[in-house]
């Protein structure tokens, strides 16, 4: 079983690998083994020392959601999740 190194928001961890192969699709990223409370800084460093590929989930940039899956990049280049991108003119709260 394969796993890596996963940033979520405030969440980090070790979540293992599904392999899709037999689908001939990229492997999807399972559920956490582990979470973590490292610095984000130390986090990278770790995974680096475990050997640990680290992969970051982008951030919804108007409700500031983890974006698990699909989303889209808005016109100004912001990461959006589905949600805010079906509302017709999603704005950012200041
Ligand atoms: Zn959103």
């Amino acid at each position: 079983m394969d796993i890596t190194g996963i940033i979520a928001g405030d969440e980090q961890g070790i979540c293992n690998l599904i392999d899709m192969t037999y689908k001939g699709k990229d492997p999807q990223v399972g559920d956490f083994i582990i979470k973590t409370r490292y610095s984000k800084d130390e986090f990278i460093k770790k995974c680096e020392q475990w050997g640990l590929d680290l992969f970051e989930y982008p951030i919804c940039n108007f409700c500031r959601k983890v974006i698990h899956g699909m989303y889209t990049i808005s016109r100004n280049g912001e990461d959006v999740c589905l949600d805010c991108e079906a509302k017709e003119k999603p704005r950012k709260e200041k």
